[in-house]
Formats: structure tokens, C-alpha cells, sequence
């Protein structure tokens, strides 16, 4: 089976194209070709996209859950749902994102990860997994329960996840805690990306993780010592640092947006890798309330917040809103970088995923430009979900 997407518009890889019929084969991208958008005849199965803007399906890699489903559920129906979920953001990726927790609850988050991985996703694909915690400063804990932090520890976290510590692609820690640059050192051995992250680490002790291996920082600014001109903090040190990749959480409501415009000015457009960390409340209507994590939350005015301490408790947003975000500061091609490009190559998947060149996956979303939503979202080169069905 193979067809073509008439593009009227193709924004990868931070470029943009007008008028470029993209050919699908077995489900992976195998060459570009122009078209004339007045004299073309397109017929099914070929898809008309003369009035859209194409783009790369978007990787996610921070998100807890969505759609009133929480990945800490540890069972492969949860990750189905959250898979299925994300399809209606355009993301065609993602990192099943546990937390710290009981490492019975970890490891069940993983094997459902695991699961859903080998025996395919009916949604966007689970490609490993983002461990955040348990080995983070109590003093940035944030929504995480600080009863589980424990301190850093290879023999621990080898223990605890036996054969299914395959699954991790990136793990968020606090570089400054005791005991740490053993276990950094390691798991950059082993191929993980280590992501500085709740933490209160100054200049020098993130210098020194970055001697170590450290490549990440999770979610610029929150929960992280902030930036004073005489004390640079985590955050001086990650905007100073290009070793470092920075998440960004752009809903507007985590981070300003003239803060999230200066992080990409000050890292450059390959040095920011825009994420959901959307939460169970994501995609769910004001008033929600939901379990999360041991604690009520509640979700209003696109946020969630603890019903106990109104503190912040992760995003409700999916990635659709950070490309809206990056396009409003931007452009679409600055937001192809941030939520499909960057991550995709942090993850090694560099001309697979997160660009539709030939040879790539085709993992795509089909913008209405006129509204800025998602019309449809295409994995492996089958429609998954549209928006007018
Ligand atoms: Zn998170």
C-alpha cells in the first residue's frame, strides 16, 4: 500500500515547503515530489492537504498521564489509554513518565511500559521510559511525595528494576545529593540520558554532573534553584551550559512566556525540548478532580493545583499547546524543533522520528492553520484519529 499527503504547507525540521507531495510506503516516508495546487488531481488514497499545514508527529518525553488516566496505574490498559489520548495532541511518541513512588509502583509502571511497547500501542508509541525521582532533593520536590525519595543509588535502582531498567531512556535526579556521581557516571555508560531535576544544585555541582554525563535538565525553572546575578543557581547553569538540553513545559502558566521566548533564545532552537507533563487532569474539563499521586487535585483555568495547597501539581495541557505556544513567540518552523526534532534525537531516533524526510516514520499531524488544531494524527502511515470523523 502506498499514497501520497498533498501539502500546501510541510514545516520539519525547522524548514518550511509549500507545495510538497510527501510518498508513503509500508508505512515510512520514501520521497518528496512538487505538485502544482491548481492543475494536481488528487484522488483516494491520496490525501488532500493543499489547505493545511503537515508536520512531524510530536514526542513527548515527560507525561504522567491524561484523559482522567494516570500512568502510576501500572497496568498496560492505562498506557493504552493515555497512548490513545495523546493522539487528538498530534503526538505520535512518548515516555511513560513514573515518579517517585514505592518501587513496587514503579516497576509496575515500567512493565506496563514494557508491555505496551512489544505488543504495540493503539495509540502514539511508548518509546521507553523518563524515570523522575526517586532520588531528587526533598527541598524541590514539588507534587512529587517526598515520603519515597530515597537516596542515590545504582544497586538500588538495579534492584528495584531488575531486567525492565531496559526500559529507561532518561532518568531525572539531583546531581548534588551524596552519592550521586557514581550513579550518573553508570547510567551514561549504560546509554541513559541523565536529566538534572528537582534539585537545588548551585553553578559548580551542575559543572561537575556535567563532567560526569549529565545532557538533560527537566522542566527549566520548576522545581530547581532559580537564577539570582550573583548566585547563577541550576537554572544560570543550564541556560549557560549547551551540553545541556532544557525541558520546557510552555502552557504559559509554568513558566512566563517571555521566560520560555529568552530559555530557546539563550539555548537555541536545538536546545530545547518542549514536554506535556500533563497529569491525569489533562484534556479534562475545569472542575475535574482527580487522585493524584496521594493527593486531591483539581483542575481550573488550564492548570491543575493541590486542593489542600493550591500548589501547581503538573500540566493539563497536551504538546498542541507548546507548538501553539512556540508559533505564537516563533514560527512553526521553530515549534517543528521543539516538539518533534529535539526530542526525537535526544532519543537517538535522529531521522526516524520527528521529521518526515524520506526515510522517516510516518508519524504525522495535520494542522488546521486557520484554528491552530490538530485535524488528524498518522502513525506508521495509518490515520489514527481525526478530529471530524
Ligand atoms: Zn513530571
Amino acid at each position: 500500500m502506498h499514497f501520497r499527503v498533498f501539502c500546501g504547507t510541510l514545516v520539519t525540521d525547522g524548514q518550511r515547503y509549500t507545495n510538497v507531495a510527501i510518498r508513503i510506503e509500508k508505512g515510512r516516508i520514501v520521497s518528496w515530489e512538487r505538485f502544482d495546487p491548481h492543475t494536481v488531481r488528487i484522488t483516494p488514497p491520496d490525501v488532500d492537504a493543499r489547505e493545511r499545514v503537515v508536520a512531524p508527529g510530536m514526542i513527548d518525553i515527560h507525561i504522567h498521564g491524561g484523559g482522567g488516566r494516570d500512568l502510576m496505574e501500572g497496568t498496560p490498559d492505562a498506557v493504552q489509554a493515555v497512548a490513545k489520548h495523546l493522539l487528538k495532541y498530534g503526538v505520535t511518541g512518548f515516555l511513560v513518565t513514573p515518579l517517585t513512588a514505592p518501587w513496587d509502583a514503579i516497576r509496575a509502571a515500567f512493565a506496563a511500559a514494557r508491555e505496551v511497547r512489544q505488543h504495540g500501542s493503539e495509540g502514539a508509541q511508548v518509546l521507553g521510559c523518563h524515570l523522575e525521582g526517586p532520588f531528587i532533593n526533598p527541598k524541590r520536590a514539588g507534587a512529587q511525595p517526598p515520603e519515597y525519595i530515597v537516596p542515590p543509588s545504582l544497586q538500588v535502582l538495579e534492584e528495584a528494576l531488575g531486567s525492565l531498567i531496559d526500559e529507561l531512556r532518561i532518568i531525572t535526579l539531583a546531581p548534588e545529593l551524596e552519592g550521586s556521581e557514581p550513579l550518573v557516571r553508570a547510567l551514561v555508560q549504560a546509554g541513559v540520558i541523565v536529566s538534572i531535576g528537582h534539585t537545588d544544585a548551585d553553578y559548580d555541582a551542575v559543572t561537575r554532573a556535567i563532567d560526569w554525563g549529565a545532557r538533560h535538565a527537566t522542566h527549566c525553572f520548576n522545581a530547581m534553584r532559580p537564577l539570582h546575578h550573583r548566585e547563577p543557581g541550576t537554572v544560570g547553569a543550564v541556560l549557560t551550559h549547551p551540553e545541556l538540553k532544557a525541558e520546557l513545559i510552555w502552557d504559559n502558566v509554568h513558566t512566563h512566556p517571555a521566560v520560555a521566548q529568552m530559555l530557546v533564545q539563550a539555548k537555541g532552537v536545538g536546545g530545547v525540548i518542549c514536554i506535556s507533563d500533563g497529569v491525569a487532569g489533562a484534556g479534562m474539563p475545569d472542575g475535574y478532580e482527580f487522585e493524584l499521586w496521594g493527593h486531591r487535585a483539581v483542575v481550573a483555568e488550564g492548570k491543575a493545583t493541590l486542593v489542600e495547597n493550591g500548589s501547581l501539581a503538573g500540566s493539563v495541557i497536551g504538546m498542541d499547546t507548546c507548538w501553539r505556544h512556540a508559533t505564537q513567540r516563533f514560527n512553526w518552523e521553530t515549534a517543528s524543533m521543539l516538539c518533534a526534532y529535539n526530542p526525537a534525537r535526544a532519543l537517538g531516533l535522529e531521522g526516524r522520528k520527528g521529521t518526515l524526510r524520506p526515510g522517516a516514520d510516518a508519524d504525522l499531524a495535520i494542522w488546521n492553520p486557520a484554528c491552530q488544531q490538530v485535524e488528524s494524527t498518522w502513525i506508521a502511515g495509518i490515520c489514527k484519529y481525526t478530529a471530524n470523523p
